[in-house]
């Protein structure tokens, strides 16, 4: 399924008889096989795919055979070392570090009877090895012709002694760039030195174009002394490095490249791009990122294949989308890159930006499972928003960062005030963890009063943080989206439900007359399958009636509810505890929800209640709001009255009550306590 002419060399030719693998050597002794041959894993007892993409040492744990290699790479390889395996021998050379610190190291079989050749050998032995041997002898005379070679370089050569007789050594070789090898024959046969070492490249044709590592030396077997041209003079042997320079190339490939997409990884993407920016010579141009949340654990859970599939289906509406100008890359986990030459405007990134969030809108091709991945895009213009290739990748993250999270609309193209907002972000969120864990929240209480006669008849809970290091108070517009992105929230919400039973207990316990008090609950919560036994236990910890607390739920969080939270909301009703419709207007509007779920009141958003007095439009909303809300048996709670203007609307309108400044602003529990106090004596 190789459709991409840049996809990575497939794996290495299975054709090859010696077994070959590359192994990367990570950081943390970490021996990942990158690729390996049929021969290879033979060795191992297993196939290629059950040893490609694995880790040695977890391979040791079940195949014995793999322990001694695992061992030998445990402990560190500086210069290449021979390891007896199976049959044979493996060669296991350490290529010099990646940039990123990476070692590859090479593995090559080699035959034992290479490595045994040094025992006292007879005639028989050595005719046998001569004979047998995977690598290619020939013995030259003193006048430099060929005198006899094994079946190993006649193979090769694809020639036969018959052809041969009487050629010099070099002709029959067909050895490119021959000057090398020609000044050492002759050295060595005038006496002037006695061995050479070498790598050469036979012609095609000839050895088809393999490389081979080269060794002259003298004739030196003892009693037999180098007289007459018909005399052996010199022996040369050919290694062919041709298997494992392949697989060299296809390592240094394997560890620039994305082994599944086949695009460049970071690394060589950031050249990449600053090549391109090269040839944009000064002209404008545009990278996007392009970040798909689910991608990483799919590609983990899939199988290799499907997952391969899916990823390759992503890049190819990726370039189908970007255009035919542009250099795509891996940018990170499920994050790819983009350079669009084309996109040399902030209008016509924001045009390629919003053309390729279009593109995913539709589900992926069958390839990828016709799924429907929404990527979140962010864009950086050059040289506008940075100078150099790093710095305008980092200007796509930033503007990836902010579209983050986002339920439409999800990119946007680099501004200055991005830069340190991911940053700021990151540290929000481990502060807020700290506070959450050192209790440092506080809630405050904001009564809810009847329209008519302003009794207090409830309160709101809003959380309040105050950051430690500065003293100033964080607004929640500005932490509860950080915790709800970060799951915080779980943890925040949980302290919240306990901590408003606790304070309705305590006023019970100082005699206080009680009123419900209301939590706000973010859409996460709602998908906790525990946020019901969640609620019901704070109640029981502390005594608390369910009919005394409340929860406010946005229309956003509803509307993104499952079957599941539906459940955990009629659990909730179904032990009496009452739901109210938050900021109502603001969200999706759509009132087929108010007849599924058991809300007992809305409250009007306060953009509406403010707009109330100049606006006959929202005058009209709010009036028809309460109409209907009344009409389906609901009530109407009017949030941010602020003037007594305002007030007087709603009196007209018939709202049932009223949340604002004008009654209170969010007060402390111990200022609540005297508000208890006071209208019921
Ligand atoms: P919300 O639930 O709609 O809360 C009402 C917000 O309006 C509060 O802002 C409140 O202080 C403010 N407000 C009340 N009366 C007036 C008024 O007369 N004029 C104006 N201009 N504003 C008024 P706050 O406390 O900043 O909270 C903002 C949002 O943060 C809340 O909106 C709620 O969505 C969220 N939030 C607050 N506490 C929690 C919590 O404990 N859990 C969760 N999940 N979200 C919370
Ligand atoms: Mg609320
Ligand atoms: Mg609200």
């Amino acid at each position: 399924m190789v459709r991409n002419p840049e996809r990575r060399g497939a794996s290495l030719d299975d054709a090859a008889t010696q077994p070959v693998a590359v192994i990367e050597c990570g950081p943390s002794a970490t021996f990942l096989v990158l690729t390996a041959n049929e021969s290879f894993a033979a060795l191992l007892g297993l196939v290629p795919s059950t040893v490609v993409g694995r880790r040695l040492g977890e391979l040791a744990g079940q195949v014995p055979a793999a322990r001694p290699l695992a061992e030998l790479l445990a402990a560190g390889i500086e210069a290449a070392a021979l390891l007896p395996m199976g049959p044979g021998v493996l060669r296991c050379e350490p290529l010099p570090p990646e940039p990123d610190g990476r070692r590859l190291v090479v593995v090559t079989g080699q035959d034992e009877t290479a490595s045994e050749a040094a025992a006292p050998p007879d005639d028989a032995a050595l005719q046998a090895l001569f004979a047998g041997a995977p690598f290619g002898i020939a013995i030259g005379g003193a006048d430099g012709r060929l005198l006899q070679a094994n079946p190993a370089l006649w193979t090769w050569l694809g020639a036969s002694e018959t052809d041969t007789a009487g050629r010099r050594l070099l002709d029959v070789l067909q050895i490119e760039e021959r000057s090398g090898v020609e000044a050492a024959l002759d050295d060595i046969l005038s006496g002037q030195t006695r061995t050479w070492r070498g790598e050469v490249r036979l012609r095609p044709g000839a050895g088809s174009g393999r490389v081979v590592r080269a060794r002259l030396s003298a004739w030196t077997v003892p009693g037999s002394p180098a007289e007459g041209s018909r005399a052996p003079a010199l022996v040369l042997t050919l290694e062919d490095l041709t298997d494992s320079r392949r697989a060299e190339a296809e390592a240094r490939r394997a560890a620039r490249y994305d082994p599944v997409t086949g695009l460049p990884g970071r690394p060589l993407f950031l050249r990449r791009v600053a090549d391109a920016l090269a040839r944009a010579d000064g002209r404008p141009a545009s990278l996007v990122a392009i970040g798909f949340e689910r991608l990483p654990a799919l590609l983990l859970a899939l199988e290799p294949t499907e997952a391969e599939r899916l990823a390759l289906s992503v890049v190819d509406r990726i370039r189908q989308h970007a255009g035919p100008r542009a250099v795509l890359g891996q940018l990170g986990d499920g994050v790819f890159g983009a350079v669009l030459p084309d996109a040399d405007t902030p209008e016509a990134a924001e045009a390629a930006l919003s053309r390729l969030a279009e593109a995913f809108a539709r589900p992926l091709s069958a390839e990828g499972g016709g799924l429907v991945l929404t990527p979140t895009l962010g864009a950086g213009l050059h040289p506008r928003d940075a100078a150099d290739a790093a710095g305008l990748i980092r200007t796509a993250g930033a503007a990836l960062e902010r579209a983050r999270g986002r339920p439409t609309r999800r990119w946007a193209l680099y501004e200055p005030r991005m830069a340190g907002a991911a940053l700021a972000r990151m540290t929000l969120e481990g502060k807020l963890r700290r506070a959450i864990e050192r209790g440092d929240l506080e809630l405050h209480y904001q009564p809810q009063a009847e329209t008519t006669g302003l009794a207090v008849t409830g309160f709101e809970a809003l959380v309040r943080w105050r950051d430690a290091d500065t003293g100033s108070p964080v607004p929640p517009s500005e932490f509860i989206p950080v915790a709800e992105e970060s799951g915080l929230i779980l943890p925040l919400g949980e302290w919240v439900l306990g901590e408003a039973c606790r304070q309705i207990a305590a006023w019970r316990t100082a005699g206080l007359p009680l009123v419900p008090v209301s939590v706000n609950l973010s859409g996460r919560q709602l998908a906790d399958p525990l946020l019901c036994q969640k609620a019901l236990d704070a109640l029981a910890r502390y005594g608390v009636a369910p009919e005394h607390l409340k929860i406010e739920l946005t229309e956003t969080a509803l509307f993104g509810s499952s079957g599941g939270d539906r459940e955990a909301l009629a659990q909730l009703h179904e032990a009496g505890v009452r739901l109210l419709l938050d900021d109502f207007g603001t969200g999706y509007s759509s009132l087929s929800y108010l007849k599924r779920f058991p809300i007992e009141a809305l409250k009007i958003d306060r953009s509406f209640v403010h707009g109330m007095t100049e606006d006959p439009d929202s005058a009209v909303i709010v009036q028809a709001t309460i109409n209907m809300a009344h009409a389906l048996g609901m009530r109407v709670v009017a949030e941010g009255v602020e003037t007594p203007e305002e007030l007087t609307f709603l009196r007209a309108y018939r709202c049932d009550q009223v949340q604002g400044y004008l009654i209170a602003k969010p007060l402390p529990a111990a200022e609540v306590a005297a508000m208890l106090h006071g209208p019921t004596g």
